[in-house]
C-alpha cells in the first residue's frame, strides 16, 4: 500500500475514501457501540457496486484485513477493523418497493427505518428488528428477530435473493435458483461470504398494529414470567410479545410515579386486525392488571422506532446471549434475581419468542439451526458513561453465567460480542456449521472476510 495506490483508489471511488489524516476520520470510524475504538487505515465509502468491487480488489491486492459496515450496529463492532480497510456501505441506502409483487429491494447499507418508511406507504412491511437505526445488512445476514417473528418468521425467511461481491471481486446473484448454496449460506451465515450490495425481500400486508409495552412491578415478575412462558408458546401466530426487565425512563410519556423504577414488561405486537384486538387482549389484561398499559393502535413504523430515542448511537454496550428451549421455574428464579439488579437505567434483558412462523422452517433449510428453541435471550448492559463499562459488563456476565446452564449451547450470532470464540460460533450453527464451512471454502478460501462471527473455510 503506497500513497500512489491510495490516491488511485480514492480517484476510483464515487463515494469517497477517508484516511486517518482526514478531518472526518474520527466520525467515520465510530460505530453504534461507544465501547468500540478501532482505527482502520482506510474507510471506503461505497456508493455503488463498482465502488465495492474496487475496495475489495484493493484490499486483496494489498493484503489488508477488511470489515464490512452496514448500519454499524453490531455490538462487537464487527463493522470496523483495526489497521485494515472498512467497506462502508452507508451511501447505499436506497429502497424500492414493488407494490404489485409485494417485494422490496434495499441497498446493502440501508437501515430498517429506510425500509419501514418506503414500505408503509403501500401498507406493507418486512420483518425486521426493534430499533429502526439497525442496518438491514448485518441484521438480515445473521437472521433477524423482531416484532413480526411469530407472524412472518425471521428476516431471512423473507429474503428472496441477494446481489453480492465475492472475495475474488466477482459480482453474483444468489437466489433459490441461482447459486443456491450461496443463497442458503447468506441466510444466517453473516458477512462471511461477501459484500451484499442489495437485498430482495418479500413484504407482508401490515400497516397499523395493536401494539406497545405493558409493564408490571418487578415484585410480580415471577408470576408474569410463569404466565408468559405458557401464554406466548400457545398464542396464535398473529401475536408477538417479548419479555423484558427494564428501568422506566424518567420522562414522558411515562407517568412520574414510575420514573426510574425497575419493572418487568412485555412488548406486544398483534397484527390480527384492530376490530378483534380488544377482545384478544382481554385475557391478557385480566391475568394481572398492568401498572402501565401502553398497548393500542399504532402504525407499524412507529412501533419499529419506539425505542430509538432511548438507544441513541454512542452508548456503551455489552451483550451476552443464548437460545432457550424451556423456561423452568429454577431459570425464572435466576432471571428475577439478576433482572432485579439492572445496573443502569438503559440496561435490560429481553426474551424474544422465536416460535410461531419462525419455527415452521426446517433446521437445515437455512444456517439458523435453533428452529426448535422457544426464545433468543439477550442480556444487555448499557450506559452512556464509559466509567460504567465494568459495571455493565460484570452484571451481564454474572447474569449470563447464572442462566447459561438452563440454555442451549449456542446463541443468536447477532446478539454476540466479537470474542466468544470458534466453539461458540460452531455451537450457534450446530449441525449446519460443516455445510457453511464447505461453502465458505468455495467462495472465500483465504478467509478474506473474517471480521465477523467467523466460519473457517472447511478442509
Ligand atoms: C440497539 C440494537 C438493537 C438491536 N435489535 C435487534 C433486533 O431487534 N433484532 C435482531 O435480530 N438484531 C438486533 N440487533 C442486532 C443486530 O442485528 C446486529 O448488531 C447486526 O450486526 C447489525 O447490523 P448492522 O448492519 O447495523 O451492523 P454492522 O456493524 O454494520 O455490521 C455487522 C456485520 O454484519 C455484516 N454486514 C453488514 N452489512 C453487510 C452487507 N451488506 N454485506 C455483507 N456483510 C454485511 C458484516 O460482517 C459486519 O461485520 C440490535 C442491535 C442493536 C445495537
Amino acid at each position: 500500500m503506497t500513497d500512489s495506490t491510495v490516491a488511485t483508489l480514492k480517484a476510483s471511488l464515487r463515494g469517497g475514501l477517508i484516511t486517518p489524516t482526514d478531518s472526518g476520520y474520527d466520525e467515520a470510524r465510530k460505530v453504534y457501540n461507544g465501547m468500540i475504538d478501532r482505527r482502520p487505515k482506510l474507510i471506503a465509502r461505497c456508493a455503488d457496486v463498482a465502488d465495492v468491487i474496487a475496495a475489495v480488489s484493493y484490499a486483496r491486492d494489498n493484503k489488508l484485513v477488511v470489515s464490512i459496515r452496514g448500519g454499524g450496529h453490531n455490538a462487537g463492532g464487527l463493522g470496523v477493523c483495526d489497521g485494515g480497510l472498512v467497506i462502508d456501505l452507508s451511501p447505499m441506502r436506497y429502497v424500492r418497493v414493488d407494490p404489485k409483487k409485494k417485494t422490496v429491494i434495499a441497498g446493502g447499507g440501508a437501515l430498517w427505518g429506510d425500509v419501514d418508511h418506503a414500505t408503509h406507504a403501500f401498507g406493507l412491511a418486512v420483518p425486521a428488528g426493534i430499533i429502526s437505526t439497525t442496518g438491514v445488512g448485518g441484521l438480515t445476514l445473521g437472521g433477524g428477530i423482531g416484532h413480526l417473528t411469530r407472524q412472518c418468521g425471521l428476516t431471512i425467511d423473507n429474503l428472496l435473493g441477494v446481489e453480492m461481491v465475492l472475495a475474488n471481486g466477482k459480482f453474483v446473484t444468489a437466489t433459490a435458483k441461482e447459486n443456491p448454496d450461496l443463497f442458503w449460506a447468506v441466510r444466517g451465515g453473516g458477512g462471511n461470504f461477501g459484500v451484499v450490495t442489495s437485498f430482495l425481500f418479500k413484504a407482508h400486508d401490515i400497516h397499523t398494529n395493536y401494539a406497545g409495552p405493558m409493564l408490571w412491578h418487578i415484585e410480580e415478575s415471577v408470576d408474569i414470567l410463569k404466565w408468559y412462558r405458557s401464554f406466548i408458546t400457545k398464542a396464535p401466530r398473529d401475536i408477538n410479545g417479548f419479555f423484558a426487565f427494564l428501568v422506566v425512563p424518567p420522562g414522558p410519556p411515562f407517568p412520574e410515579h414510575l420514573h426510574n423504577k425497575k419493572m418487568c414488561g412485555i412488548v406486544w405486537n398483534y397484527t390480527g386486525g384492530l376490530k378483534k384486538a380488544e377482545k384478544v387482549f382481554k385475557p391478557i389484561r385480566a391475568f394481572r392488571k398492568p401498572a402501565l398499559d401502553m398497548v393500542g393502535p399504532i402504525p407499524h413504523p412507529m412501533l419499529q422506532s419506539m425505542f430509538d430515542a432511548l438507544y441513541v448511537p454512542g452508548l456503551q454496550w455489552y451483550w451476552k446471549a443464548d437460545f432457550v428451549h424451556e423456561l423452568s421455574d429454577e431459570a425464572i428464579t435466576h432471571h428475577v434475581m439478576h433482572g432485579s439488579r439492572l445496573p443502569t437505567m438503559f440496561s435490560t434483558m429481553h426474551l424474544y419468542p422465536i416460535d410461531g412462523a419462525a419455527s415452521r422452517v426446517k433446521a437445515n433449510a437455512t444456517p439458523w439451526a435453533y428452529r426448535d428453541a422457544k426464545w433468543a435471550s439477550v442480556i444487555v448492559g448499557v450506559d452512556p458513561d464509559p466509567a460504567n463499562k465494568d459495571k455493565i459488563t460484570n452484571w451481564a456476565k454474572d447474569y449470563w453465567n447464572a442462566l447459561h446452564p438452563y440454555s442451549a449451547p449456542g446463541a443468536y450470532v447477532n446478539f454476540m460480542m466479537d470474542n466468544e470464540g470458534d466453539d461458540r460460533v460452531k455451537a450457534s450453527y450446530g449441525k449446519n456449521y460443516s455445510r457453511l464451512a464447505k461453502i465458505k471454502k468455495r467462495y472465500d478460501p483465504s478467509n478474506f472476510f473474517r471480521v465477523n462471527q467467523n466460519i473457517r473455510p472447511g478442509k
